[in-house]
């Protein structure tokens, strides 16, 4: 059984938040004399919304979950953050991640003084058999699964997933940074029954607003009620609540975007896999390739004197560079650049 006072750290689960005054008082007023603002209206002389409730009830209505549900992030990396602050003792609880994947847990944890317990992917990239990993997370904390996973661009099955979590006594995160550019299901469908699981997704990869810091952790209502306590008061910024409200309205253009980069890919897997100097292309469900090539470190490098900078993976997967997709033009600059070499 999920009991919220068994993942939360003890003091956490003890603290007595930080009362700001736009959280003491929520009503109508003609006169807002309670923050020490400056009274000279401007877009921005007033602080923001707390709980960003014009952001989340149009997220709400977008991922059909309640506004309960929902918590937001100066960018994914402030929930990754304080789901460590909230969930693991430090030098007592541990993470527990797949790699090759995305690096932030493991700095995120260190900055915590969280061990790191690495499970590394199969072959093919795959979790390993369940049977196999429930050995080893036997502590309490967060275990990490990235999917499409981050560099490699594959999904894992929300099946796999719920056994993972129903075995696990801390909280499985799954990070969905690329969900939109994928068909599949999203794990917040697993929520109702699977209580320990935090989805993470971002507005900073599909919806083209990585500038705004926005990133959206889904769980049950007692871990948001967590998040919602222990986050700095004014996380997230007026300016990025309005724009990413826009951006939402907007749902059209980033349907779009999300076809044309998916139709460039495609592409770009055809023109890769002709070129000499390309080993392997793997499938991938995200915005970017990662490519294996005879000699990964000279395409880097001299893509670099060009100009053009992809991301050196090779020290994660031997000879492994990763491209995201770019417009059609800069898709074929590229191109034409690797030929080249
Ligand atoms: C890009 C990315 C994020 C997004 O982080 P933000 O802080 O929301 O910009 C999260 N997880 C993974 C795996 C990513 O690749």
């Amino acid at each position: 059984m999920f009991d919220i006072k068994n993942v939360t750290r003890n003091n956490i689960f003890r603290l007595t938040p930080y009362s700001s005054a736009r959280q003491e008082f929520t009503g109508e007023a003609n006169i807002w004399l309670d923050a020490n603002e400056n009274p000279f209206e401007t877009e921005v002389n007033r602080y923001p919304d707390p709980y960003q409730i014009a952001l989340k009830t149009a997220i709400s209505n977008l991922k059909k979950i309640p506004v309960s549900q929902i918590f937001i992030g100066n960018g994914s990396d402030e929930a990754i953050d304080l789901l460590f602050r909230a969930f693991c003792e430090p030098g007592e609880d541990k993470s527990y991640i797949f790699p090759p994947t995305y690096g932030m847990y493991e700095v995120s944890a260190n900055i915590n003084n969280v061990e790191t317990v690495k499970i590394n992917l199969a072959a093919d990239f795959e979790i390993p058999e369940c049977s196999a990993i429930l050995k080893q997370i036997d502590s309490k904390g967060l275990l990490f699964i990235c999917s499409p996973n981050n560099p490699t661009g594959n999904v894992y099955a929300l099946e796999t997933i719920a056994e993972i979590a129903s075995n696990f006594k801390g909280l499985v995160v799954v990070d969905e940074a690329y969900i939109d550019f994928s068909n599949r299901e999203s794990a917040i469908s697993l929520l109702e029954e699977v209580l320990n699981i935090v989805v993470l997704q971002t507005m900073s990869k599909a919806y083209g607003v990585a500038g705004l810091r926005l990133g959206m952790a889904f769980a049950n209502e007692q871990i948001i009620t967590v998040l919602n306590k222990i986050k700095p008061p004014y996380n997230v910024n007026s300016l990025s609540q309005m724009e990413g409200l826009k951006t939402l309205q907007n749902r059209t253009k980033v349907l779009e975007q999300i076809e044309l980069l998916n139709s460039e890919k495609a592409v770009l897997v055809e023109l890769l896999k002709q070129i000499p100097s390309v080993k392997k292309v793997y499938p991938s469900e995200a915005n970017f390739l990662l490519v294996e090539f005879k000699d990964s470190n000279k395409i880097f490098t001299t893509l670099r004197s060009k100009g053009i900078i992809i991301r050196n993976r090779t020290l994660q997967i031997k000879n492994c560079l990763r491209i995201t997709v770019g417009s059609p033009e800069q898709n074929k600059v590229l191109i034409n650049a690797i030929k080249e070499i």
